[in-house]
């Protein structure tokens, strides 16, 4: 039996929902993202706030935002969800750890899903913010969209909060918008890491107990431990 931890739903603001597009566009702008092809989504009092379906995010305005119900019902919103709805809700769901999800097609992280490759955690950030390695789902073609999310969670498992889906791209969550995106972001750099140094002949993977101890640093610690502070004399002596 799992013990994650749930995070508490979000609330539903025009402040929010700009967050939602500024995180898109910054996403696209980094390259994560090609044309509307990614999707946002936040656990919020209602269900489930996501991004519109194909609304280019340069005019994206927060009313183009979709709440839909647990039960996969639109409670509010004018447009469309974005067709990976199925994606999002089953994904929230099935981990209530986490309180927001991103789905790009990020280029690395597609490398491995058409390779049906996992991540193995190479580097500590990802330790940090994604928590363990990122399997890859089995392949759905397109337009199979409940037979996807099926095969998303199966995948994920309860540990990492990532997963790839197979021949299309990584899907990353976070407790909030700011770490899902920053977890999407990480994912990214690990594959290209990993892709790299594997053609260098050896990635060497973190040890599960250390990716462990670094999760639960992220989790509980990050920030609130009490660091040594040096002294000025502390730091001319050690720089000297
Ligand atoms: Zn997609």
């Amino acid at each position: 039996m799992t013990t994650l931890m749930a995070v508490s739903p979000a609330a539903d603001t025009p402040a929010l929902r700009q967050d939602m597009i500024e995180a898109c566009r910054a996403l696209s702008q980094s390259g994560h993202i090609i044309g509307t092809w990614g999707n946002i989504s936040i656990r919020v009092v209602d269900g489930l706030l996501i991004t519109p379906s194909r609304v280019d995010y340069a005019v994206m305005q927060p009313e183009d935002m979709v709440v839909v119900s647990w039960d996969g019902h639109k409670v509010s919103g004018t447009r469309p969800p974005s067709s990976e709805l199925e994606l999002h809700r089953l994904l929230l769901q099935q981990r209530p750890d986490l309180g927001a999800i991103v789905h790009t097609h990020s280029l690395y992280a597609t490398v491995l899903a058409c390779a049906h490759r996992a991540l193995p955690v190479c580097v500590e950030d990802m330790a940090q913010i994604i928590g363990g390695e990122v399997r890859c789902s089995a392949y759905v073609p397109g337009g199979h969209h409940r037979e996807l999310a099926i095969a998303a969670c199966d995948a994920i498992g309860d540990v990492a909060t990532a997963v790839l889906l197979a021949n299309h791209g990584p899907v990353a969550g976070g407790r909030t918008l700011a770490e899902a995106v920053t977890a999407a972001r990480i994912l990214e750099k690990a594959a290209f890491l990993y892709v790299n140094a594997s053609l260098l002949g050896h990635c060497a993977v973190i040890a599960g107990e250390a990716v462990a101890e670094e999760r639960d640093r992220f989790l509980h610690r990050y920030g609130k431990e009490d660091i040594p502070v040096m002294s000025g004399e502390d730091v001319a002596c050690h720089t000297t």
